[in-house]
């Protein structure tokens, strides 16, 4: 069977064509394609909407089975209305994403969030795919920290457990959610920018003394989120994804030396990249639980 997946973020809608031999198998999911365009996001929900459909109208949806749309902003799993989004995407706030384009392409087509739909795919297809629950923390323009509390897939097993606005510390630095000292303002690829070096690259392979210092903090700070994670869920399994583990050769080892020194509970890099948002909403899909979609 075929199936179109979606991944919408402020920059670029991402989509592919999937093949799929048995959607319970992890194994029986491949990628035929893979297509990237700008979202255009400065431009409005109009515009936006239009590239989403565009980028499922660059394969030939009629003959796919299923299409499944991953979307930036907090997407309740059951109706697939955009119950909040940032300014990253002007205006989602209360699109009914999943009805909207359900009607403009006469099938029902799911929404889901795209940290949900990432922890999905690394959960049943990816790095956490042996374990019954998993934690998987995304470190990208914040830190996104959702949890699979099972394998059953419905409203009740995923969880944005906002663990991104934990209060890291007490009058630290100001978060755009109004608070201060929340862990995305420590822990996070914008934070690392900000507070070490604008090129990470630089950043995690510099001798400077301040830069170090910023490393070793973040390997501290994110050590601290993790353990209260750890305290409030205990997942089986911490899966770590984002842009920062596109260069984890420069940084994980390091970090590992400070996590294991204080946490028993095994972590693995993300392994299915940039594809994670399209493969998780297709398997979602395919295997979830939706009351309304
Ligand atoms: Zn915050």
């Amino acid at each position: 069977m075929l199936a179109i997946g979606v991944d919408v973020g402020g920059t670029s809608i991402k989509s592919a064509l999937i093949e799929i031999g048995d959607p319970k198998v992890a194994e029986s999911y491949g990628i035929v394609k893979f297509h990237s365009l700008p979202t255009q996001a400065r431009d409005g929900r109009d515009r936006i909407v239009a590239n989403i459909i565009k980028a499922i109208e660059v394969f030939d949806w009629k003959s796919c089975d299923m299409i499944a749309v991953a979307s930036a902003g907090t997407i309740d799993w059951d109706s697939g209305n955009v119950v909040f989004a940032t300014n990253s995407l002007p205006g989602f706030t209360g699109l009914e994403l999943s009805r909207v384009l359900s009607e403009y392409f006469g099938r029902r087509v799911i929404a889901i969030n795209d940290a949900v739909s990432a922890l999905v795919a690394e959960g049943f297809l990816g790095a956490g795919k042996k374990a019954n629950s998993v934690m998987m923390f995304t470190l990208g323009t914040g830190l996104g920290a959702s949890l699979l509390k099972s394998k059953t897939l419905d409203a009740r097993s995923v969880v944005d457990t906002k663990l991104g606005h934990y209060k890291l510390y007490d009058g630290g630095r100001e978060c755009a959610c109004g608070e201060k000292g929340c862990a995305e303002r420590y822990v996070s690829a914008t934070a690392l920018k900000k507070y070490g070096n604008e090129n990470l690259y630089q950043l995690f392979n510099s001798n400077d003394i301040l830069q170090k210092k910023t490393i070793g903090d973040f390997y501290k700070d994110f050590t601290r989120v993790i353990l209260r994670a750890v305290e409030l869920y205990s997942p089986e399994l911490i899966v770590v994804g984002g842009g920062v583990i596109e260069m984890s050769e420069y940084w994980w080892q390091g970090f590992l030396k400070e996590y294991k020194s204080k946490s028993f509970t095994p972590i693995v890099c993300a392994n299915l990249g940039n594809k994670a948002g399209a493969l998780g909403a297709v398997y979602a899909m395919a295997n979830g639980k939706f009351e309304n979609q």
